[in-house]
């Protein structure tokens, strides 16, 4: 069975905005048109959820990211971007029994995984999520229409594509017809848990529903206990949320064969029209040394991996630097080269923003040759990245073009071109590179955001560490917990963030409002004050209290010879100022004077004691 004819293809009638896409149906570059004029409906194939996620993967889905960025951003179309997650599948349940852990906890913990290696990728989250498991009955649905319509057939429990009746009326295997006869990618195909081959009524048919083994998960069925087919769970769930056509369906490019040849026959036969998909995009394969970097072939690279070694933003831009079709070998020399041209855009906005902002604007303004060479070079330029952006997104040609801007506008920077030529280019590329998700299109440069937000904690980070480790080397442990306090009340609020301390749990952090944190802690500053002075004035008081005791008890009465004529060797009175000796009154009121005296000085000295006491275990910390 080998027919091999032109595809047909329906051109969809409407409006383009000049985007031209390599479409795998005509395997020719064709106009993008939407069918519904600016919404977008955008099918990719998910990942089958056994093990962690590999550089091939981040290839694949990076690669429809900046496609579903550029047709939002730069072609303003609203995309209902669609994602499967293949979570039954015979490597699911090969692994499962491998690792003795149950079917969907293991899929579930790879599904995650995946969800969490693609938000450090910045790859944007589907519009829609689809696991096959939740849409059995959509399923089921989807077979039994595709029997009515006499191209399916139970047999054994199980269910078959009658292939040969499909060829019949339409055609099959449109995407790679030459690998009909490939019979390794058709068992690939078919899973190894597949059912017999003697079911099938030609050797192309392949499984819509498979009967379920002991130990298998299974669903029931009109044709008995079973799960479904590996191709059948795109075409259910694309049709289901996209609609019988839609604009986009993606992948990588080993898919083409059978898996979508197989998607694309279910649902010409479910919905019996010869067109269930527009333009049919393949990403090219990610290579390691010449072999294709897969789970099964374990040479394989997981996207954590790659993340201790390089920032996301150097992992897209080594995608970028390619042509999201074309096959691509991973190499460190290949990625020293992405980090080599990460390193010179950042240069350049650096060189950006500090020539904008050392620049006066009171400066002359005239547009001169300088002005002018550069501008007319910009808009050149700009117009190739738009041309480039709509050869089938061809970013490696647009990063080529962007490297050149750079260039010349360095050239620019040294013969002191205006301000205003430099921001608009610098604007230029943070735009594209926006489009492309390497950085916000708020501001020039990559993470200019993230500098923003950064530089004041780091700033309290750098002063605290510092604090801390002075106090550490000088042995003045007991203050270190007030450095922590400071931290805590002082530093941290005006960033806005509020550090809470919690018993017997580590503290928490939350961003709050800095007005809010402000008031905050300009009440605790006057409580602290207040109670301060109050204390001040107790300690004054007492001091007061003190002092008077400073007068020996033996000196007191010494100062008052107008009063008295002789001492004696205790500087107590005994003749007053006429030379008579004193009353037994006199002597009593005296003695008394004299004793309240002495107990005033003696907690005089114990005071001076303490303070002593005090100043010694002090020069000791
Ligand atoms: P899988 O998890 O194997 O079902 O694959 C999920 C998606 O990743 C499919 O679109 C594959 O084509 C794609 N993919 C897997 N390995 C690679 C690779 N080495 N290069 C590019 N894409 C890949
Ligand atoms: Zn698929």
């Amino acid at each position: 069975m080998q027919k091999e004819e032109t595809n047909y293809w329906i051109q969809p009638k409407g409006v383009s905005k000049g985007l031209k896409v390599l479409n795998s149906l005509t395997r020719t570059k064709v106009d993008f048109i939407p069918i519904k004029e600016e919404e977008v409906g955008f099918y990719v194939c998910g990942p089958t959820v056994y093990d962690s996620s590999h550089l091939g993967h981040a290839r694949t889905y990076i690669a429809f990211d900046v496609i579903r960025r550029i047709l939002t951003d730069y072609f303003g179309y609203k995309v209902n971007f669609v994602m499967n997650v293949t979570d039954i599948d015979d490597k699911i349940i090969l692994r499962s029994r491998e690792n003795n852990q149950p079917f969907t906890e293991l899929a579930r913990k790879y599904e995650k995984e995946f969800f969490e290696d693609m938000q450090e990728l910045h790859v944007l989250f589907p519009t829609v999520i689809t696991r096959v498991s939740e849409y059995i009955p959509e399923v089921l649905d989807f077979i039994q229409k595709i029997i009515e319509n006499k191209y399916g057939y139970e047999s054994n429990g199980s269910v078959y594509f009658d292939t040969h009746k499909f060829w019949q009326d339409y055609k099959y295997a449109q995407l790679e017809p030459s690998s009909i006869n490939d019979m390794e990618k058709r068992k690939e195909g078919e899973g190894v848990l597949s059912p017999n081959i003697e079911d099938k009524k030609n050797p192309e048919d392949f499984a819509l529903w498979k009967k379920s083994k002991e130990g298998e998960p299974k669903w029931d069925s009109p044709w008995g206990l079973g799960r479904p087919g590996w191709h059948i769970e795109c075409s259910v769930m694309a049709s289901y949320i996209l609609g019988s056509l839609f604009d986009f369906h993606g992948g990588g490019v080993d898919l083409k064969f059978p898996h979508h040849d197989n998607e694309i026959a279910q649902s010409i036969a479910r919905f019996d029209y010869p067109q269930w998909v527009n333009y049919f995009l393949h990403s090219g394969h990610l290579f390691i040394e010449g072999r294709k970097m897969s789970k099964s072939e374990k040479n394989f690279i997981t996207i954590k991996e790659c993340l201790k070694e390089y920032t996301w933003v150097q992992i897209r831009i080594f995608f970028l630097l390619h042509k999201y079709d074309s096959p691509i070998d991973y190499s460190q020399a290949g990625m020293k080269h992405a980090v080599e041209i990460t390193r010179i855009f950042t240069e350049f906005f650096n060189n950006v923003k500090i020539y904008l902002r050392e620049k006066s604007w009171t400066d002359n303004m005239y547009f001169g040759e300088t002005e002018s060479k550069l501008t007319s070079t910009f808009t050149t330029l700009r117009n190739q990245v738009h041309e480039a952006l709509c050869d089938n997104f061809n970013t490696q040609e647009v990063m080529r073009i962007l490297g050149e801007l750079v260039k010349v506008t360095n050239v620019g920077i040294n013969d002191n071109v205006k301000p205003y030529v430099v921001k608009n280019i610098g604007d230029f590329i943070t735009k594209i590179f926006a489009v492309f998700g390497i950085t916000s299109s708020d501001d020039i440069g990559f993470i200019q955001q993230q500098q923003e937000l950064i530089s004041p904690i780091m700033n309290i980070f750098c002063s605290f560490r510092d604090e801390i480790r002075s106090k550490i080397r000088s042995k003045n442990f007991n203050t270190l917990l007030d450095v922590c306090d400071k931290v805590r009340d002082d530093d941290l609020p005006l960033v806005g963030i509020r550090l809470e301390d919690r018993t017997d749990q580590p503290s928490v952090w939350k961003f709050d409002d800095k007005d809010v944190l402000q008031k905050e802690r300009e009440q605790k500053l006057k409580m602290k004050k207040m109670k301060e002075e109050n204390k001040q004035k107790q300690l004054q008081k007492q001091r007061e209290r003190i002092m008077k005791g400073k007068l020996k008890p033996q000196e007191m009465f010494l100062h008052l010879t107008d009063k008295y004529l002789k001492f004696d060797e205790s500087g107590f009175p005994i003749l007053d100022i006429n030379g008579n000796p004193l009353s037994k009154k006199q002597i009593k009121n005296l003695q008394k004077q004299q004793n309240q005296q002495k107990k005033l000085h003696q907690a005089y000295l114990k005071f001076l004691e303490e303070e002593e006491k005090e100043k010694n275990n002090q020069n000791q910390n």
